[in-house]
Formats: C-alpha cells, structure tokens, sequence
C-alpha cells in the first residue's frame, strides 16, 4: 500500500480527534503530504473516525486528483491542498469543529493575544469570512485569512490549524481550542487583558527553544 505512514498518521490522528474531543461525529478531516511523492493522504468524506482503516485513507494529486483508494475524499480537499500550495513549508492540515473555537468563529472574532499561548498560532488567531463548506471559496477565503498564521477560525463553521508535521497541527488545534474556551470564559466575567507586541516577540522568540531540543 503506498504511503502506508501517512495513511496511518490520518487515521490515529483522526481518532486523536474524537479522544480530545475537538470534533464531532464525521466532522472536521486531517491530512499531511509527503514531499517525495508529492501526494496528500487525506482522511474519507463522511467516515466514523473510529472505523476509519488505512486502506480507507485516500491519496490525492496537488491538483485534487484521487491517485488511490475506493474512498471519496474528505470535501475539505480543495481547503486542505489550497494550504498546500500557499505555504511551501507545511506537510500537515486539521480541520475540526470544536465547540469553542467555533462559538469564538460565530461571532466572526479573531482570537487577540490574551494568553501567551496564542504564539502557537502567531500574535492571534485571524477569524476567515464566511464560505460554504467543501467550496473553492472556502478554500480560499481561508488560505488567504490565515497568511502567516498556523491556525485560523472559519466563519460560522470551525477552525483550520497547519504544522510541519500532523503532531504540530494537531497540538496547534489543541491549543487554539483551549485559547478560545479561555477567552470565552473570561469575556463572561470581565474584560480580559491584552499581552502587547513586545510580550509576543518575546514568547515567540522563546518558543523556538521550548521543550526537549534535539
Ligand atoms: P468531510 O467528512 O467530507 O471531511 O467533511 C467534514 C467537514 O468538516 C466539512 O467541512
Ligand atoms: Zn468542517
């Protein structure tokens, strides 16, 4: 079976998904490309994560063409490969609906820096307008919104995270829907305070050393 790691990848990391709680039913999809081969492995449209094998995982062309599996992709595709084709250095796309990122993204708000861990995504979460799922605008609106950033919310739907690897996009996602439940809670009780440019530069300065260095 060709690209048997990245199908595996799709498939446990879709179940880390559900585990975390970050999606719903057959909601959101994941995929990561492989440099070599110049293919994306891309999670099946409408298939319980759970249930979900690798021979299910379907392998797409940068241009959208199923190259192999009976599965039809995920209708994210075009969202996932636009990503792709605008940031050269990413091998991995998640989309989900977590609940409180999506609440944030029904407000079309963005996320500012009220939290130091905003610094996953940049100095804040952009907010993309408002496209109907699985369309070419959607993908658009949304490769477009994110820039620079690695996660983004999406209008009225859900958010995006991307990463080097699924691992980074998948933790990325963790956090943005941890940032957004703060930022919610604390908008119930008051005003939350901003970290200011000089306090983001730093963090994100910091961040390129954080953890176990190798
Ligand atoms: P798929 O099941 O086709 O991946 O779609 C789920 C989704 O999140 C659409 O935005
Ligand atoms: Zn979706």
């Amino acid at each position: 079976m060709r690209m048997e790691k990245e199908r595996n990848e799709v498939v446990r990391y879709g179940q880390k998904l559900i585990a975390a709680r970050l999606t719903t039913g057959t909601g959101g999809n994941v995929s990561c490309l492989n440099r070599e081969e110049g293919l994306i492995a891309i999670s099946p449209s409408g298939m319980d994560y759970m249930e979900t094998r690798p021979e299910d995982v379907v392998l797409v062309t940068p241009e959208c063409e199923v190259l192999e599996g009976d599965r039809v992709p995920s209708s994210e595709a075009p969202l996932h490969l636009a990503h792709y084709r605008k940031r050269p250095e990413i091998s991995a796309v998640v989309h989900t609906h977590s609940v409180y990122a999506t609440t944030i993204a029904t407000l079309r708000w963005e996320i500012p820096a009220m939290h130091y861990l905003v610094g996953f995504s940049g100095d804040k979460v952009p907010c993309a307008p408002y496209a109907t799922y699985g369309s070419e605008e959607l993908a658009r609106v949304t490769s477009e919104a994110i820039g620079d950033y690695n996660a983004v919310l999406m209008a009225n739907h859900g958010m995006l995270a991307v990463g080097a690897n699924l691992a980074t996009a998948f933790t990325t996602a963790e956090i943005v829907e941890l940032l957004a439940q703060i930022y919610y809670q604390a908008k119930c009780i008051g005003t939350p305070q901003m970290l200011g440019g000089h306090q983001m530069s730093e963090v994100l300065a910091k961040f390129e050393t954080y953890g176990q260095q190798k």
